[in-house]
């Protein structure tokens, strides 16, 4: 076949009538007249030289140095601010404004390439689905490093005396400024101490009585709370906000550990009686 009745058939390939010189073979490209198998040898070689692969290699690292040089000053010309990555990078940068925006159109990126303001989108998202299990993870986590978390904060307490200080300093403050609750907390663990807790307490309300007590007074327990002494029980009170009162200083003094007849019926209808409002006697 002709070449010309080829391309006139529209095809791509086809048998030429004399055989080609070196391979003896007939089949051609129709678009340029090379021997198929001769080509595909040639190129074949081509592709391996070392040498053409090189200059390949910089032609194409050229021409995409120029083409993505292009697109930036395109890009730079609508937002001067922004910083390609590599930019920013030796700029010692963590964050910076691209020259192009994210898929959701925010300008604000992680040297690592990932949009900052997404990211925070996806972890609030993800904080709030899977609370359940972050906590699971965070307390098994948690119990799992207890030893050594102990540890380190005792150690850190004892080596480091600006944090010790520091620490005891903030506390002071604090019970300086919240002698109440202070107060509160104290008389909670001695009363923990000798179990007159009970387990209905309303420990807020407890909390209230010292809160709030009048200035110049102390908070006082009606019936004492005492607890055992030598292992023979005398009269304890319970540490609920019922069996508390203000007293001035000089009576809570005086008064020590006695209680008139009077303040233990007093106390005791007022006890049975906030115990009937909750349904527990
Ligand atoms: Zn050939
Ligand atoms: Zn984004």
């Amino acid at each position: 076949m002709k070449r010309k009745d080829a391309v006139a058939l529209g095809l791509k390939v086809y048998a030429a009538d004399a055989p080609c010189k070196r391979c003896r073979g007939n089949l051609r490209h129709v678009a340029t007249g090379a021997c198929v198998p001769c080509r595909a040898e040639y190129q074949a070689r081509y592709k391996r030289d070392p040498v053409k692969k090189a200059h390949r290699n910089t032609l194409n690292a050229e021409k995409t140095r120029k083409s993505r040089e292009e697109k930036h000053a395109a890009l730079r010309a609508e937002n001067p601010e922004g910083l390609t990555r590599a930019e920013a990078i030796g700029l010692g940068l963590s964050i910076y404004t691209p020259l192009s925006p994210c898929k959701s159109g925010h300008y604000k990126r992680y040297t690592n390439g990932a949009c900052v303001v997404c990211c925070a989108a996806y972890q609030k998202r993800y904080g709030r689905e899977n609370r359940g299990k972050i906590q699971k993870q965070q307390t098994a986590w948690r119990s799992a490093h207890a030893a050594a978390l102990r540890e380190k904060r005792r150690t850190e307490y004892q080596i480091n005396d600006a944090k010790r200080e520091e620490s005891q300093r903030r506390n002071k403050t604090w019970k300086k400024q919240n002698r109440g609750r202070a107060t509160a907390i104290e008389n909670k663990r001695r009363a923990a101490k000798i179990e007159r807790t009970p387990p209905w307490a309303d420990h807020e309300a407890n909390a209230r009585v010292y809160v709030n007590c009048p200035p110049g007074m102390t908070v006082d327990h009606i019936i004492p709370l005492q607890g055992r002494r030598g292992g023979k029980r005398i009269v304890s009170g319970l540490h609920v906000h019922t069996n508390l009162q203000y007293l001035t200083p000089g009576r809570n003094s005086s008064k020590g550990n006695h209680y008139t007849r009077e303040d233990a019926e007093a106390a005791e209808a007022w006890q049975i009686n906030w115990l009937r409002e909750r349904g527990l006697a």
